[in-house]
């Protein structure tokens, strides 16, 4: 009986640990294209111990993901690695947006709700109000720009809403679906006829049945953790992960795509690039969708189809930027811009706030292109293009001047998947595919069930446990 893993992203990594752990008799590949593992997660150790993060630098320790990822954190041994940021720090509270030319602070407190406040033409609580008065819509889905502004108004969806999604997925809010951040409040609206119905009821009826928390999220609750890093970067955990299953005998094999997957009655037939075969009685697909959508095509047009209308990955251009001088006016997680500023930037990251480091000076990270990539950069844009636009947008909205000590350019291509309205019946469709047809595999990653760390490492968990239990 032998396994595969495909893709050494975290969630490959995820899936092989989890795996690992629970059939640990069993013969496991992980198979990755590159010549190493972590994905999208890699954090550069520069000069004077600086790091550039890359992809991710950040990670949230709430809700039933969060505390999962907190478990598997200890588990791994790394609580001691962990640094937080502290709910009452200015990274925490601190968040801003650049709209109508000008740089405005996301109200953060229960009563900026009652002041009028830059961006905004009116209080916060009368966009509250309108959600109120405003009648219920029956939709299937829909953008999450649209239901913020039947519900909330223009405003909230322009200056607010809009700016979260280029943070969370480079995406236009125009077309990502409500359920990709929205669930709940949709199906508030859905069900009660408001959010704020919705919410208040919710209050009153949910039972507040105390779940047994590892010992790392009972410390973060304790603490007020509002995210968290390591003190050597995000790499650490993908790091941990794969000399965590290196010891549990898994077989990793770097520098190896897979260009062809063959189901056959019980077994899988994975066609590699060395021209080698590798049958395995199950395949968990750690890959994107898109990915593993031209793996099927041949045998599974239908499958394929579905796979690939899924999720449309959209490029980010990364540029870190470590500057001698302190250049920030203050304090902050950092900003984000709303996109009808038309700018083509869609953040700054003040990562020397976030994570103070003994060397001084000041480090940022400026993400660009996302859903607008190929308007601002065209196909292969020059790294000198890209530092420049990056180096002119700090001097337009923060006013620095100064050239970086040290800097990093980098293009993913094809890194983040956008959820697009009707996500949901696509990702029905491919599950319902799989079952139908008896196929001997699973799937995770961020394509699936949310863009984030918490959510893949969340997904592969559930694909093996899925797996383990069908199995007996
Ligand atoms: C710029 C950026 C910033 C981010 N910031 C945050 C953040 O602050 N917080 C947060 O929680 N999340 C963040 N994320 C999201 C997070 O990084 C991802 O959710 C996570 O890394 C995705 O992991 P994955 O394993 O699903 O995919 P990937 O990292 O894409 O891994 C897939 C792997 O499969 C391999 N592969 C593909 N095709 C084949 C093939 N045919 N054969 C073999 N191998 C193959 C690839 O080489 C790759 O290694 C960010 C992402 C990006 C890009």
């Amino acid at each position: 009986m032998s396994k595969a893993i495909l893709g050494g992203g975290l969630s490959g990594l995820s899936a092989a640990y989890y795996l690992s752990k629970n059939l640990p008799n069993q013969s496991l590949t992980l198979i990755e294209a590159s010549g190493r593992t972590g994905g999208w997660i890699k954090s550069n150790l520069r000069e004077n111990g600086i790091i550039f993060e890359q992809g991710p630098r950040t990670i949230r320790p709430r809700g039933a993901a969060g505390q999962n990822t907190l478990q598997l954190i200890e588990d791994l041994g790394l609580s001691d690695k962990i640094i937080p940021i502290l709910s009452n720090s200015p990274a925490a509270k601190n968040r801003m947006i650049y709209a109508k030319g000008g740089l405005h602070m996301v109200p953060s407190s229960l009563g900026a709700l009652f002041k009028k406040q830059e961006p905004f033409t009116k209080p916060l609580i009368s966009y509250l109000l309108n959600d109120l008065k405003t009648g219920r819509k029956r939709v299937q889905d829909e953008s999450i720009y649209d239901f913020i502004d039947r519900r909330f108004g223009e405003e909230v969806a322009d200056y607010l809403i809009s700016p979260l999604i280029c943070g969370v997925c480079a995406g236009n809010a125009k077309e990502i679906s409500v359920k990709f951040l929205m669930k709940e409040l949709f199906e508030y609206e859905q069900k009660y006829g408001s959010v704020s119905g919705g919410i208040a009821r919710n209050l009153f009826t949910t039972s507040k049945k105390s779940k047994i928390l590892s010992k790392l999220s009972q410390r973060a609750k304790r603490e007020k953790w509002n995210i968290y890093s390591f003190t050597d970067g995000c790499e650490t955990l993908p790091v941990a992960l794969r000399d965590s299953i290196i010891g549990n005998n898994v077989n990793i094999i770097l520098n190896t795509e897979c260009k062809e997957i063959v189901t056959d009655k019980n077994k899988i037939i994975l066609h590699l690039s060395d021209n080698k075969t590798n049958n395995v009685d199950h395949l968990i697909s750690a890959v994107p969708s898109t990915n593993l959508g031209s793996l099927v095509e041949k045998q599974h047009p239908e499958l394929a189809h579905f796979l690939k209308k899924l999720v449309k990955n959209v490029s980010v251009a990364v540029v870190n930027l470590h500057f001698a001088k302190d250049v920030l006016k203050n304090a902050a997680f950092g900003l984000l811009v709303a996109p009808r500023e038309h700018l083509p930037i869609l953040g700054i990251i003040y990562d020397s706030c976030c994570f103070p480091k003994n060397s001084t000076g000041t480090v940022l990270t400026v993400m660009m292109g996302g859903h607008w990539f190929q308007h601002y950069f065209g196909e292969n844009p020059e790294e000198t293009l890209l530092l420049d636009t990056a180096l002119s947008q700090l001097k337009q909205i923060l006013h620095i001047n100064d050239a970086p000590i040290q800097f990093k350019v980098n293009v993913l291509h094809h890194c983040l998947p956008q959820y697009v309205i009707g996500h949901n019946d696509s990702l029905l469709n491919i599950n319902n595919y799989i079952n139908k047809n008896k196929l001997p595999m699973s799937i995770c990653g961020a394509s699936y069930h949310g863009v984030g760390i918490n959510d893949v490492i969340l997904s592969a968990k559930n694909a093996v446990h899925h797996l383990t239990t069908s199995a007996n």
